[in-house]
């Protein structure tokens, strides 16, 4: 979060604390503004101003700050520091990096008073021009570059709210972020560090329709229900449903340049879990950590309930500055559940008009606010960028019908449902088929078709319509038993079976199965049908359904997802399977 005590105004005084919400009288602030509260400087926001008296919500622990300790205005509003660093680091809700506040504070967890700049003030870049003197720039254009990370180059860009002008002088070598590189004709500086106000959406050209699909590795996602770079979905699912393993699956395997993850208040244990085992990860694409191209935003359930109202607005200003610079970033949101609940905790301790189960009214306008910041854009500079926005939703007890879960779903266009009962049955993930959509599918087969197979599409819709089959045969064949169908349909049974679990169920954990490229996952819908359609045929030439069933190649498919060298292991496993239900005919 940036510093800004330099331009700390006009003194207030406190006049009532309750949790995280406090009322001061005679502070000279606007809405927005982020003030210190209190003698041992908490940091708040402005949220209501009414009159003579100001509320803020304090995003630290609030016990032991009473009425009458003072309340400073720092005259700006809740901004995130952009620059270099922001990459393989984990912050608070509120940019504060934990490495640095557990240095000061001795735990992660003990923060109250402490401010630490969000990115390193200290530490020298090497900076790379890419301007020359004499040259003109715009608004967001890139003027030389920056060895983030091993993974990421990060762009140094003329900040949004500069005019732009003729390059009067440009450096290069070893800086520090605040540290002038450029300057301009006009007297503006740029330097490494910018700020932005978390609230606001980072200017763009437009939004565009997004053609390309975040590619994630994970057969149901891709082959079934697609999200597209710039898209956005929600994954909402009942507790042990696969929420975070999803998630984490997308962290570590989306095709994105740069991960955000924005923990908000999951389980604390959970979190801690992320924080140990990411720095762990391996970037499978590239080799290099997967931190290289990650930010972390962890606030723990144990963290104030201010921290996590903020903590997706710090997510998604780190994600459209990274866009801004030409790349395609997944944001993910762990679980949009807690931010709404911690919206309801500051609006009842506002006493605000309860809308829905208590929610805020306007808990609607902010799921929506949040999403539409995601997209496939034009930037300022002229390049493409997109963020997508992946929010898992926690409904209590796996009751869709309540109101974080609907109001998401009338936003997002891609809906991933986690389903109690598959998991319980240990079908992973446990992606309801039946429920879940994704509405970019026909604007991403162009893709699928021009990169993996021109029958992408009919292959998908062939898979849906067996699902589809099955879904209604099982319901007969619970009033009357499994033999009591027409042959035929005994073998739509099993064919569905096979893409159950062969194609649908995908194991996280398995170091070959948790990775399937989209040929593999289009691979085993064709060895699939090969099965299908050739089982048919037999079946047509009157061989019984058993012995179709029963032929020694089938149970194969099953193993597709674990091969390495699938290519060669499907076109083997096609033509026994061909042979085999051949000679029986
Ligand atoms: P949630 O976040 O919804 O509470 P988790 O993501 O923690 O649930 O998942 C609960 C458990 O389900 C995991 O610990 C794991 O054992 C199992 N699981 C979920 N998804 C998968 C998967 N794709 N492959 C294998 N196991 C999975």
């Amino acid at each position: 979060m940036s510093q800004t005590a330099q331009t700390v105004r006009e003194d207030g005084i406190i006049s009532s604390v309750s949790g995280p919400v406090v009322t001061a009288r005679d502070l000279d602030a606007r809405m927005n503004d982020v003030v210190y509260v209190g003698d041992e400087g908490l940091m708040g926001e402005v949220i209501e101003i009414e009159g003579d008296t100001t509320t803020i919500q304090v995003y630290e622990e609030t016990s032991g700050i009473s009425p009458g300790e003072p309340v400073e205005s720092t005259g700006e509003p809740l901004s995130v520091d952009l620059g270099p660093g922001l990459l393989d680091t984990i912050y608070d809700g509120v940019q504060r990096p934990l490495d640095v506040l557990e240095d000061k504070m001795g735990s992660p967890y003990l923060d109250r008073g402490v401010d630490a700049p969000g990115i390193e003030l200290d530490k020298e870049w090497e900076f790379e021009p890419e301007v020359e003197e004499g040259d003109v720039v715009e608004t967001g254009d890139v003027v030389g570059i920056v060895e983030e990370t091993i993974t990421i180059d990060h762009k140094v860009m003329v900040p949004p709210d500069y005019e732009g002008g003729e390059v009067v002088a440009v450096e290069s070598g070893s800086f520090t972020v605040d540290e002038t590189v450029v300057e301009l004709d006009n007297g503006e500086e740029v330097q490494m560090r910018q700020e932005w106000p978390v609230r606001e959406a980072r200017p763009t050209v437009e939004k565009k329709t997004p053609r390309t699909p975040l590619v994630s590795g994970q057969r149901i996602l891709d082959g079934l229900f697609p999200i597209a770079k710039g898209g956005t979905a929600a994954i909402p699912g009942p507790f042990g449903s696969g929420k975070t393993v999803t998630q984490h699956q997308l962290a570590k395997y989306a095709d994105a340049d740069i991960i955000i993850y924005v923990g908000c208040g999951e389980r604390g244990n959970e979190m801690t879990e992320v924080i140990d085992d990411f720095p762990e990860l391996e970037d499978p694409s590239t080799g290099n950590p997967l931190m290289a191209r990650t930010s972390l935003i962890a606030n723990t359930s144990n963290m104030p309930v201010a921290a996590r109202e903020s903590c997706v607005y710090t997510g998604i200003t780190i994600a459209e500055f990274y866009r801004d610079m030409g790349y395609d970033v997944a944001l993910m949101a762990d679980s949009t559940s807690r931010w709404a609940e911690a919206m309801r905790e500051i609006s009842s301790r506002l006493e605000e008009m309860p809308g829905e189960e208590g929610y805020p009214a306007y808990l609607a306008a902010r799921l929506s606010q949040f999403y539409e910041r995601a997209g496939y854009f034009e930037n300022v500079n002229g390049t493409e960028g997109s963020v997508s926005a992946i929010g898992a939703v926690s409904p209590p007890g796996g009751d869709f019908s309540e109101p974080v879960t609907q109001n998401t779903l009338r936003i997002v266009k891609t809906f991933w449902a986690l389903d109690a009962d598959l998991a319980e049955r240990r079908h992973f993930p446990s992606i309801n088929w039946n429920e879940s959509y994704s509405l970019y599918k026909d604007q991403l087969d162009p893709w699928f078709q021009d990169e993996v197979a021109d029958d992408w599409p009919e292959k998908r819709q062939w898979a849906v319509d067996v699902l589809d089959e099955e879904t209604e045969l099982q319901e007969i064949v619970q009033l009357v038993g499994k033999d009591a169908l027409p042959e035929d349909q005994q073998l739509t049974l099993e064919v569905a079976r096979y893409l159950r679990e062969a194609y649908l169920q995908q194991n996280a954990f398995h170091p070959v199965d948790t990775y399937c490229p989209p040929e593999k996952t289009y691979l085993m819908l064709t060895t699939i049908q090969t099965f299908n359609d050739e089982a048919f045929d037999a079946l047509e030439a009157g061989v019984p359904v058993e012995e179709i069933i029963d032929i020694d190649a089938a149970p194969n498919i099953n193993r597709i997802g674990v091969q390495e060298d699938y290519e060669e292991y499907v076109d083997e496993l096609k033509s026994e399977i061909t042979e085999q239900l051949r000679s029986l005919y």
